[in-house]
């Protein structure tokens, strides 16, 4: 596999280059590109935070979601702002349904509905 960035050839199933040391795609074979495993990427995004709330959406639907931050991978890199990515995963079987879920509009609790979250007014 040939390092995106700078072009060197690394081994397979190296996960970082040899040369400039930058990421390397994981997947091998076009088979594999968004599936990690039996679980499917249904979102990405950059903040944890966000993809947290996903997962919660998803598991109140009864999907058993999981969140990988690759930031963790990725963190001794200098430019980690520019390449962290958090994604959302779930069964290859539910990924529909999940990708479903979340085209939805989130149901946000109106202003004051929330319940105890330090807002003294
Ligand atoms: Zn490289």
């Amino acid at each position: 596999m040939n390092c995106a960035d700078c072009g060197r050839e690394n081994e397979q199933g190296a996960t970082t280059c040899k040369d400039c040391g930058k990421p390397l795609p994981v997947a091998e074979s076009p088979d594999a590109a968004g599936s990690y495993g039996g679980w499917d990427q249904v979102a990405e995004t950059r903040q944890i935070y966000e993809a947290e709330l996903m997962k919660l959406r998803l598991q109140s639907s009864g999907i058993d979601a999981q969140v990988v931050d690759q930031t963790f991978e990725q963190a001794p890199m200098p430019e980690v702002a520019n390449i962290n990515v958090v994604r959302v995963l779930v069964p290859n079987d539910r990924a529909e349904e999940a990708r479903r879920i979340l085209a939805q509009p989130v149901d946000l609790p109106a202003d004051g509905e929330s319940d105890g979250n330090g807002d003294n007014q």
